[in-house]
């Protein structure tokens, strides 16, 4: 996928990020995510790992967990995001425990990548 990413840095060459932005929307460029990009400051396309915008190898957004707990008379709470599904079971384990009586539901859910 080379190719794809020598694309995005003529692009890059000719209009810059934003640029890079419309040709992914408009399909010229292939994105896998988009993902956070510290030095572009920005929520950025990326093909794999990689910053289609500056190039920098971005593996932030591994996916996380999150635990939805609460009832039907108080409502729910998102306690989160732990960075591994373990982390994620032995919390809501231990709310289960406490509250099991009190709460309606308590799931662990899985984030995904924004923009995938
Ligand atoms: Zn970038």
């Amino acid at each position: 996928m080379a190719n794809n990413y020598e694309k995005a840095v003529k692009i890059y060459e000719k209009g810059g990020q934003y640029a890079i932005y419309a040709a992914v929307k408009s399909g010229e460029l292939q994105a896998d995510s988009w993902r956070d990009c510290l030095p572009c400051e920005d929520k950025t396309p990326h093909e794999g790992n990689i910053c289609l915008v500056c190039g920098t190898a971005n593996k932030g957004n591994d996916i996380k967990w999150a635990i939805i707990a609460g009832t039907l008379e108080s409502g729910f709470y998102v306690t989160g995001p732990f960075d591994s599904e373990q982390d994620a079971d032995d919390y809501a384990e231990d709310a289960i425990k406490r509250y099991s009586s009190k709460l309606d539901i308590c799931k662990v859910v899985e984030l995904d990548n924004p923009g995938e």
